[in-house]
């Protein structure tokens, strides 16, 4: 297929096609939340923005596979390897368990991201599901003599590779590699860019969660969840992973350092990376306390997806300072915007060339870099045109399986709105099982979901966009 997707590949400093390994599907990998706590808006600014790469390359018509993690273990409050662990840390604070710690924060991350259209990965795996997978290719590394033991841990040996420091340039390669023999702060490492793969209770005495492995009884690093859970769903090569800025150093230059030393080959040739979302006193996080969520924004009356919205306006690769008065200013706008859709009338037909005119439009803009704010200037680019309310309405629907601002809910021109939402998952998931049937060319099966939805006064048609289905 052909391939008009655009964005910045942080591996190569440049804006790129993106053309992915097998033409037509896409093996995308994002890092998810380290569940300690609840995610803050600047965490799910990174999601939204991945959330539309990924809507973009279906929207194309790309056969999306997205995987995320779950870190409910390993992940240290500095990413030197050094200090206390997140999870156990958020379990202190609150006299519960660290499993009851990230079951709860793990809803509240999905809580969140539902209401901001924040589509969930197809797969969604918490680390600590995939120990065995960690052990394994830490073996491997020792084996291979990439990994060395010292003072009870395992070390990834960072002097075994060429090139460590994959994301930077020449010069700062330079600046790095001067102080990478500096005094290190744990005295085990042979070289201060050494990474742990797997701690033992020599250290970590009092972690909660523990594993026997051949090095004792201990828990992985950080990092080897993200190469481990990634493999493990989508084979050895990989298209796209996503993640913040601050992932780039260390993690995902450790997860391409063990991965590739794990492979043999190159691991992924897509990084994207969305730069962060600030408050006036610099970046968001969530270590320092206060921070600002999506049920804080609720509280104060505001509408998540006006967040989203805020997100959109802006590009993904510059930072976004957070403040309430242009979070107004974004209430004001989508209001208005909802107002005018609403006033759209369902009648007449489809002008089909404008309608393709404006989707190559639209297909310009988000391909273009993911630009996000030259996208939603299409659709008051639409509104303000003369073509027929319906296939301004048909425009705006077909936008928004991309932008995901429930553009077209509650104005009487989204029946599936009022759908309660068992029904719509019960409906999305035979659509699912027909689909599934039709490429198996199992057409008598497929025939029969679409009579068992009838039957139940559920009609679908199977269109250009896919099949879209109303309750009759
Ligand atoms: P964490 O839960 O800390 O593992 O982070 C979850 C995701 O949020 C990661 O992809 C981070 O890179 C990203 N992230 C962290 N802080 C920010 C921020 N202030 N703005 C945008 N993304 C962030
Ligand atoms: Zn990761």
């Amino acid at each position: 297929m052909e391939n008009k997707v655009y964005f910045f590949n942080t591996l190569t400093r440049k804006v790129e096609q993106f053309i992915p390994n097998v033409d037509g599907k896409v093996a995308m990998y994002t890092c998810g939340p380290t569940v300690y706590h609840f995610a803050h808006i600047g965490n799910l600014r990174s999601y939204i923005m991945e959330d539309i790469l990924e809507k973009t390359l279906r929207y194309v018509g790309y056969d999306v596979k997205r995987v995320m993690n779950i870190t409910d273990v390993g992940h240290l409050t500095s990413d030197a390897d050094t200090g206390e662990d997140k999870m156990l840390k958020g379990a202190k604070r609150e006299h519960k368990t660290v499993m009851e710690i990230a079951k709860y924060y793990t809803d509240a991350f999905f809580d969140d991201c539902r209401k901001l259209n924040i589509k969930r990965p197809d797969v969604v795996e918490p680390a600590t599901n995939c120990i065995p997978e960690f052990i394994n290719m830490v073996k491997v590394l020792l084996e291979k003599d990439y990994a060395y033991i010292a003072g009870g841990n395992v070390y990834f040996d960072t002097s075994k590779l060429d090139d460590y420091y994959v994301f930077s340039s020449q010069s700062e390669k330079e600046l790095m590699v001067g102080v990478r023999d500096d005094v290190s702060e744990d005295i085990n490492k042979k070289n201060k860019a050494d990474f742990v793969l797997w701690f033992t209770k020599s250290k970590f005495d009092n972690q909660e969660l523990k594993w026997d492995s051949p090095w004792g009884v201990g828990y992985p690093g950080w990092h080897i969840e993200c190469s481990c859970i990634s493999m493990k769903h989508l084979g050895e090569y990989m298209d796209i992973h996503c993640g913040g800025v601050d992932n780039i150093f260390p993690h995902h230059t450790n997860e391409i350092a063990q991965s590739e030393a794990y492979l043999g080959h190159k691991w992924c040739n897509y990084w994207f990376h969305v730069h962060h979302l600030n408050d006036k006193s610099g970046k968001m996080s969530k270590s320092k306390g206060e921070f600002l969520t999506v049920s804080l924004l609720e509280e104060k009356g505001y509408n998540p997806l006006v967040y989203r919205l805020f997100c959109l306006q802006s590009h993904y690769r510059k930072p976004l300072e957070f403040s309430y008065e242009v979070l107004d200013n974004m209430t004001t706008a989508y209001n208005k915007l909802i107002k005018k859709i609403g006033e759209l009338k369902a009648d007449g037909s489809v002008d089909e060339e404008a309608f393709a005119g404006f989707r190559n439009k639209f297909e310009d803009a988000i391909c273009s870099d993911l630009n996000t704010s030259s996208a939603i200037t299409v659709i008051y680019d639409v509104l303000r045109s003369d073509i027929n309310d319906v296939t301004k309405l048909e425009l705006i629907k077909s936008f928004d399986e991309v932008l995901s601002l429930d553009l077209l809910k509650d104005h009487g021109n989204d029946k599936e709105s009022s759908v309660d939402s068992e029904l719509k998952e019960y409906i999305l998931a035979k659509i699912e099982e027909r689909k599934a049937a039709k490429k198996e060319k199992d057409f008598a099966k497929a025939d029969a979901i679409r009579d068992e939805l009838a039957a139940k006064g559920i009609q679908i048609k199977d269109t250009r966009e896919g099949t879209v289905w109303e309750i009759v």
